[in-house]
């Protein structure tokens, strides 16, 4: 009796198990021959797309905000490897204002070793067809969604921080066309992140060469880029020139958002007793209560800021721990360092319209690249509050926290406010050029949101700081605001 069940059991698992890497083989080979790549070693495409920015959301629980990337051109060698893309961009910048033209461009080099990029090249049809040859793949029949894929799976010869190999899996439809590819790469808020690319609609090129008419990459669930292709070419003979950016550009090609690092930790100012300004390209506030430390934007741009900002806030203000953690919005530049704060066993404050994703993201494994979070065996503490105000209070201080209402850039963005120093911190909203610069036309919708709600708030203000530092570096005041709008 015993002797079948363990039978029955392992033909039951045979049947699910992956095929030998010789059937890999003969399914690769099958498959890039249907689509023109055998003998392909480059490759140069056009059409039109649209290029998301990942993190930056006007609400945490909706897409990335989508801007066009007009004349979109990319060229790929396969046997560097090597890629450029170029497109132009008409759009208003995230703060509101005038649209302008400007160029885009994405160059990866044999240089480029972070995954986030060099991913790119080997997420397309043709590029993973190519690695998946190169890689011991193994193949095994799925159904999805009441489709038959043959399912290519496959290590990618690059080491992850924390020295996995990152993962690739294609689908392959019963045209043997690649219909999808994943893979994973780390990030501060999601942890090991899906990164995932459709190819839809295929097209006939020249010499054999299949192409989709349509992609859609997904990063954190929602598209960072789409396109719709409307040629392509095998072995282009200008090869080398498409891939030159012109004298004069910069080459590299990083993602954007990521901002300016102060090599240097962080300095700090006493704006008041008890209340310390931690300096940085973004800055936070540390304020001291009877029995612990509150930060106000306690994790922006990345786990080392992080580190940075905690330890100078314990050493102004000592022998307390630090409890809350105010963030000023969810957006990624002010939230990728959170695993630290996580770490130090600080609760996250933010409005409920926050709390769900951070709460998920955060939760999401890291085994990419461990962090200060994953390392600690902490769990995210988030207190979503309700309504349009948190405040802080015991015998020796109040602190406030207030909504935002009526600003574009994001729901669920706060300003802290101290009544009795009179102190305000804000995030986002604007960013207040040089005094007696030209008042701007049409003028910055952040700074009129911004004195609209300190009108409703009825907060008497005599300093108030930018978490992002102004040029020249100054704390401002609702003159100088007011001034910035000519009034
Ligand atoms: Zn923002």
């Amino acid at each position: 009796m015993r002797k079948a069940l363990v039978v029955a059991l392992a033909l039951a698992v045979t049947v699910g198990q992956a095929i030998a890497a010789e059937d890999a083989k003969t399914v690769i080979g099958n498959v890039s021959k249907a689509m023109g790549v055998e003998g392909l070693n480059s490759i140069h495409y056009y059409g039109v797309a649209e290029n998301g920015n990942l993190g930056q959301n006007n609400n945490a629980n909706q897409p990335w905000p989508m801007a066009a990337a007009n004349d979109y051109v990319r060229v790929i060698d396969f046997t560097q490897p090597a890629s450029r893309a170029t497109w132009m961009t008409y759009a208003i910048p995230v703060t509101g204002g005038v649209a302008a033209l400007t160029p885009g461009q994405q160059n990866i080099t044999p240089q480029t070793t972070a995954w986030a990029q060099q991913l790119e090249i080997w997420i397309t049809p043709w590029g993973f067809l190519k690695a998946a040859a190169a890689n011991n793949a193994s193949v095994r029949s799925e159904t999805v969604g009441g489709k038959r894929y043959q399912v290519v799976k496959f290590d990618a010869p690059v080491k992850s921080p924390g020295g996995q190999p990152y993962k690739m899996v294609g689908y392959i439809n019963s045209q043997n066309l690649v219909e999808k590819v994943q893979t994973w790469v780390e990030n501060p808020i999601f942890g090991d992140m899906l990164v995932e690319a459709e190819y839809t609609n295929y097209r006939d090129g020249a010499d054999g060469l299949k192409f989709p008419a349509q992609i859609i990459q997904k990063r954190g669930g929602w598209p960072t880029f789409t396109a719709y292709i409307l040629g392509a070419h095998a072995n282009p003979a200008n090869l080398q020139q498409l891939l030159t950016p012109p004298a004069g550009e910069r080459a590299g090609g990083g993602p954007p958002g990521e901002g300016a690092q102060r090599a240097a930790g962080p300095t700090s100012e006493k704006l008041a007793d008890g209340v310390y300004r931690i300096n940085g390209a973004y800055n936070s506030l540390a304020v001291e209560f009877a029995d612990y430390i509150l930060l106000f934007e306690p994790g922006p741009q990345n786990e080392t800021r992080a580190l940075a900002v905690i330890a100078e806030a314990k050493r102004v203000i000592p022998n307390k721990p630090i409890r809350y953690g105010v963030i000023s919005h969810h957006h990624f530049d002010h939230t990728s360092g959170l695993p630290a704060v996580v770490a130090e066993g600080i609760t996250i404050v933010t409005p409920e319209v926050n709390r769900d994703f951070l709460m998920k993201a955060l939760s999401a494994p890291r085994t990419l690249a461990p962090d200060s979070m994953s390392k600690s065996g902490k769990k995210p503490v988030i207190e979503g509050f309700k309504g349009d105000k948190r405040v802080f209070q015991d015998a020796t201080r109040t602190f406030e926290v207030h909504v935002i209402k009526g600003l574009p850039h994001a729901d669920g963005i706060v300003i802290g406010y101290l009544p009795k120093e009179k102190i305000l911190v804000y995030a986002d909203m604007f960013n207040l050029p040089p005094p007696n610069s030209p008042v701007p036309n049409p003028p910055v919708t952040g700074t009129i949101v911004f004195l609209e709600n300190l009108q409703r708030l009825n907060l008497d203000v005599d300093r108030i700081l930018s978490i992002h530092s102004l040029n020249p570096d100054r704390l401002t005041s609702v003159a100088d605001i007011k001034a910035s709008l000519g009034r």
